[in-house]
């Protein structure tokens, strides 16, 4: 069975309330509890598309366990067109496992959290780059001083690449984390709008999740080596312009290949930007205006990365970004 619900958060200045709209799916049997969410950025839309279309076709008799599905979690941003709620702009990926009588984002957090998180026993968080930030479809694993998580649950996404890197206090996937509720935060092309191939490449990463686990039926796609990156890069603008890329997010990029160009302007001189190391596009800007030191590339470096050894379960499929970087013959250092 599936069913809609709705939950109270919080009440506005004229007194309408602020609903968490959220349905459960019901399989056979009620283990493993799979919290999806989508929306914690009021603009990160293809998550909640995912979520929409992995409703669509699920079918409860052959699920094993319970799906909780909260398509936009900050619906106030969602509202909004924003990242984050306009009044308060707090950004709700900072503040879990939020205030029982905090301000609205606090509150829509701490519902979330009590509600959602702690009845779940894993789950995934459907994010997006930020507005002009096309971001290849890859999990984010964060840590902190006190808290590392399990590799496995990013893993079994069946991406090529994983990030790993720092994380801040109050995010979703490390204050679940650390009551034991492993929450993978799966970042899939860019806010603002609807991209059919990221819609696909999400839907496909869940439903990896979901066979990993045994939750649906099937093996899922796991590529036979995956590679862990920590060395994030941010190339930025040293010029005012227009940025035209010559490289797209999952592109391997050697040193000093050119990212692309910034038409300076006024002059119309023509400024090249290069790959400062051996690179995997994680993102490229796709809004051309750019000021002094705005961010025009994501890469992850190959420096200090690590091939994972293969997963227990799963169809192996070769991995594409290691063919291209044989074939260009860069190493992982
Ligand atoms: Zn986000």
């Amino acid at each position: 069975m599936i069913y809609r619900r709705k939950i109270r958060c919080t009440l506005l200045e004229d007194g309408s309330s602020v609903d968490l709209n959220y349905f459960v799916v019901k399989g056979r049997k009620e283990k493993p509890v799979l919290l999806l969410n989508a929306a914690i950025h009021g603009e990160e839309l293809n998550g909640i598309e995912v979520i929409m279309r992995l409703l669509e076709e699920i079918d409860p008799a052959k699920l094993n366990g319970t799906i909780y599905a909260v398509p936009i979690v900050n619906i106030l941003a969602y509202r909004a067109g924003s990242r984050a709620e306009p009044r308060d702009l707090e950004d709700l990926n900072r503040v879990f496992p939020g205030k029982k009588d905090g301000t609205a984002t606090e509150r829509i957090a701490y519902l979330f959290f009590e509600k959602f998180v702690k009845k779940a026993d894993f789950g995934i968080d459907l994010h997006a780059g930020m507005r002009g930030h096309l971001l290849m479809p890859h999990p984010r694993v964060r840590y902190t001083n006190d808290y590392m998580p399990p590799l496995e649950p990013f893993r079994a996404l069946g991406t090529e690449i994983i990030f790993h890197n720092e994380g801040k206090k109050g995010m979703l996937t490390i204050e679940a984390g650390k009551i034991g509720k492993p929450i993978v935060c799966f970042e899939i092309g860019e806010a603002g709008r609807l991209d059919e191939e990221y819609i696909q490449a999400g839907l496909k990463g869940v439903k990896n999740f979901m066979k990993y686990f045994g939750m649906l039926e099937g093996e899922p796609e796991i590529p036979e080596k995956q590679i862990l990156l920590k060395d994030y890069l941010e190339i930025k603008a040293d010029c005012p312009g227009l940025f035209y890329p010559f490289v797209k997010p999952g592109e391997v990029v050697k040193k000093k290949q050119a990212l692309g160009y910034i038409r300076e302007l006024p002059t119309g001189k023509k400024k090249i930007i290069e790959s400062p190391k051996n690179s995997v596009v994680i993102g490229i800007r796709s809004r051309p205006p750019v000021r002094l030191s705005t961010t025009v590339a994501w890469l992850m470096s190959f420096e200090h990365g690590e091939i994972l050894p293969q997963m227990k379960k799963g169809i192996k499929i070769k991995s594409k970004i290691l063919a291209e970087m044989e074939k260009r013959k860069i190493e992982i250092r």
